[in-house]
């Protein structure tokens, strides 16, 4: 699916899946934010053959970030490395991807995570250019330490690559926002209210979540209705 001109979703809702890979496919760059496994299903294969479909091999694939480490955004770090891509994450993610410990949240889907050294760490305000394309890391802990968003301005529109920052419609309902799970080991509360009101008093346009549909054009109000469901439930 086609979100924006060059940014394609590769699983998720519209595939009958449950987590949400992106791929950015512009500007002298291909790039994918998030790639892992919900639960028993494999995903790789199928996430490869979408990619064909918009003329994009896998193997044309130069970086994978990751948004932190939990199995459903990360499990293909490993194979995608073997097949050729940098992977990309924060300090903190970075560290648990190669411990695969309980952070990775595999306990979580019943399966392992394949460690992972990742190639490239950024941190908070840090910034790559791949091609055309710069890819700036805001840090955004809460839903776990390593949590970190992804920034690409396309077309002069600011796109943020959200992780689990907060899930959007049709994941766990229909509201505008909904919070996002609170079981990982490091997941805290305070952080996750800091980190949404720092977020609100950014300029953004569009968000890529990991769960449910992207939002196109109502990112501020997504973003606000998650700081007020945040500050009742986790103050
Ligand atoms: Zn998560």
């Amino acid at each position: 699916v086609q979100v924006l001109p060059g940014v394609y979703q590769l699983n998720g809702l519209p595939y009958n899946s449950m987590q949400n890979t992106f791929l950015v496919h512009r500007d002298g760059a291909t790039i994918v934010i998030d790639s892992g496994d919900f639960e028993q299903i494999e995903s790789l294969p199928a996430i490869q053959q979408r990619a064909m479909r918009w003329g994009v091999p896998f193997d044309q694939v130069s970086h994978l970030f990751v948004t932190h480490e939990h199995f459903d955004h990360a499990s293909h770090a490993a194979e995608m490395q073997r097949r050729g891509a940098r992977v990309v994450a924060s300090p903190e993610s970075a560290e648990a991807m190669a411990a695969s410990d309980l952070r990775s949240v595999a306990w979580d889907h019943d399966r392992v995570f394949e460690p992972c050294i990742v190639d490239d760490v950024l941190s908070d305000d840090q910034q790559m250019t791949i091609g055309g394309l710069t890819v700036k890391c805001i840090a955004a802990p809460g839903h776990c330490d390593g949590a970190v968003i992804y920034e690409l301005v396309l077309d002069g529109e600011i796109c943020w690559f959200i992780g689990d920052l907060l899930y959007t419609r049709g994941f766990v309902g229909p509201e505008l926002a909904t919070l996002s799970w609170t079981g990982a080991v490091d997941f805290d509360k305070a952080k996750s209210v800091e980190t949404l009101k720092q977020l609100n008093e950014r300029p953004c346009d569009h968000l890529f979540p990991t769960h449910g549909t992207p939002v196109i054009g109502s990112a501020k109000a997504v973003l606000g209705r998650a700081l007020h469901y945040a500050l009742v439930a986790w103050r």
